[in-house]
């Protein structure tokens, strides 16, 4: 064993400890020894305890747990503290600029237990609730969270749009005249991208390689025959394909589509596809009505397109209220006043669905009984004096470890609606969160299920749960499932909405705001709605105020 790994188990033992508050002095002492066995000039592997006692900065009790290191390849007082330690606890200890001080208040007082919902937590202003974490510390973390994660090279929509758009810019600036266009994970509006793809319809790569070459948006840049190829700022991937004019067509197509995408659509052509003056001619060829580019995932709708059955999918202005919101009474930032004018004025929507936590989200302010109350009061009131414009009183219910919602049944029942979500004990197996998920569902209060499976893109998995069982339970159930709009989550995945359509069940495309601005991330479950066929007949918060309302009495009539 050489010393670095020696003085990292070291380093973590003295982290620990500091998470879980031992005595102080015996972390210094650690911390110390770690620092120590790192720049020692010779190894220290196979030295006897008398040999170790006297290396200075070590000590007996520290020799004594380097040779239980080196005898068994662990040391036990470490084993007891990681045991009582989320292992995302642990992962975020190495995250740069915060330390197990930091971590232990983010675990404790917020509830908070790996990088992923750290990183949520920062876009939801939530760290700055916290002692000693102010908006700037905030940033940093989230940053660093942002570097990890774009370490493997997966980024989220999100964090790629603007800089996506401002490479277009610059194209667009180099070639006003020529066809241009995204193609790729970008194009078909992924949800996750590893690459941005642009065809351009000219043969000038030279000038375009030059350019670019002198762009502040894209380094290293480098010509490949027709390939430009470089990395935007925050490390993405870019391509940028130069092809004949001629050609841009089906370049464009094939650059777009998934693999299998493409290659079902070509084995459907009778002649080889030369060189079309537009896409719609090449699915034309192949006897399909033009699809989407979004839609342009593996063999899923080219039936639909055969048969020219495919969805007019759903845009942003079909949206006329947004459900699943959180206010200064939980942990949101603005106020349901606040959130109401903002949906109403800025908006243009009809009505706002309320859904602050409940009680069992201590770490998020969730509300008692008699909050729950005083809300119903301030809504009460602000619907008097809005005009043309509805809040509805829901709420987000924990759904408790058994499947049960979160309060009593005469609580539930003076809500419009309930969204229904799991928040605590994520470590499930399938059987367990599925079975957990059925239950919330067959509560007769659950109008909407939140965020089916808790995941969190590039940093969380999510429980696995059984989809068909869980979709089926929905539609037996007449309950709703939310495509959480936060990039972040985009949950229920665009994967499983056309088996959800296909059993009846509605979505609903809610942002879970947490403040003004969070509203625009209905933006992003649209593009993921879309992704999944989503159209507006089958959207809960398409309908109209006066048509959701009857829904949502219906729901509760049915419950008595
Ligand atoms: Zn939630
Ligand atoms: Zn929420």
């Amino acid at each position: 064993m050489e010393n670095k790994p020696i003085a990292r188990t070291l380093r973590l033992l003295s982290q620990l400890m500091e998470l879980h508050e031992v005595n102080p002095f015996k972390i210094k002492s650690i911390a110390n020894a770690a620092f120590k066995v790192d720049k020692l000039p010779f190894p220290i592997a196979g030295k006897t305890l008398e040999q170790l006692e006297k290396v200075d900065g070590i000590g007996k009790s520290i020799a004594s747990k380097i040779v239980e290191l080196f005898e068994t390849g662990t040391i036990t007082e470490m084993d007891d503290l990681l045991a009582t330690t989320p292992a995302g606890v642990v992962e975020m200890m190495g995250i740069k600029g915060i330390g197990p001080k930091k971590v232990a208040i983010i675990w404790r007082e917020l509830g908070i237990e790996n990088t992923g919902e750290l990183f949520y937590a920062c876009n939801e202003n939530r760290l700055i609730e916290a002692k000693g974490f102010g908006l700037k510390t905030q940033e940093e973390i989230r940053k660093a969270i942002e570097f990890r994660m774009a370490s493997n090279g997966k980024f989220l929509f999100a964090q790629v749009e603007k800089e996506a758009n401002d490479l277009m810019d610059e194209v667009k600036a180099i070639f006003p005249d020529a066809l241009k266009h995204f193609a790729g994970e970008f194009r078909r509006l992924n949800e996750i991208i590893t690459e941005i793809v642009i065809v351009i319809g000219t043969i000038n790569h030279d000038v375009a390689y030059s350019a670019l070459s002198q762009s502040h948006i894209l380094n290293n840049v480098v010509l490949n025959q027709n390939h430009i190829s470089g990395e935007l700022n925050n490390g993405l991937l870019v391509d940028i394909i130069c092809v004949d004019k001629a050609d841009y067509f089906k370049e464009l197509f094939l650059n777009t589509g998934s693999d299998d995408h493409v290659q079902a659509v070509l084995e459907r052509l009778s002649t080889p596809l030369e060189q079309p003056e537009n896409e719609e001619i090449i699915y034309q060829k192949a006897g399909l009505a033009w699809m989407q580019p979004e839609l342009r995932e593996g063999t899923t709708f080219i039936e639909k397109a055969e048969k020219n059955e495919l969805p007019a999918l759903i845009i942003t202005h079909d949206l006329k209220g947004s459900l699943h919101n959180h206010s200064t009474w939980s942990d949101g930032v603005n106020t349901v006043e606040e959130m109401a004018l903002y949906c109403r004025d800025n908006l243009k929507l009809e009505y706002l669905g309320m859904c602050d936590h409940s009680k069992s989200a201590f770490y998020a302010k969730g509300l008692s009984i008699d909050r729950v109350l005083q809300q119903h009061e301030e809504i009460n009131h602000l619907n008097k004096k809005l005009d043309g414009f509805h809040i509805f009183k829901g709420i987000e219910s924990d759904i408790l470890y058994d499947g049960s919602l979160d309060y009593p049944d005469e609580i539930l029942q003076k809500f419009d609606f309930i969204v229904a979500s799991v928040h605590s004990i994520l470590k499930m197996d399938e059987e367990k969160a599925t079975s957990r998920l059925i239950t919330a569902i067959e509560n007769p209060y659950t109008t909407i299920l939140g965020h089916p499976t808790g995941r969190l893109l590039l940093s969380r998995s999510g429980y696995p749960i059984n989809y068909k069982k869980v979709i089926d339970a929905c539609a037996a159930n007449s309950v709703v499932i939310e495509i959480n709009a936060n990039p972040l989550r985009l949950d229920l995945d665009w994967r499983w909405h056309q088996y959800a359509l296909e059993k009846g069940v509605w979505l609903s495309i809610n942002p879970d705001a947490h403040r003004v601005e969070g509203f625009l991330d209905m933006h992003y479950g649209v593009l993921a709605a879309r992704k999944g066929g989503l159209y507006k007949e089958m959207c809960l918060n398409a309908l109209s105020l006066p048509e959701i309302a009857k829904v949502f009495e219906k729901k509760v009539g049915s419950r008595v």
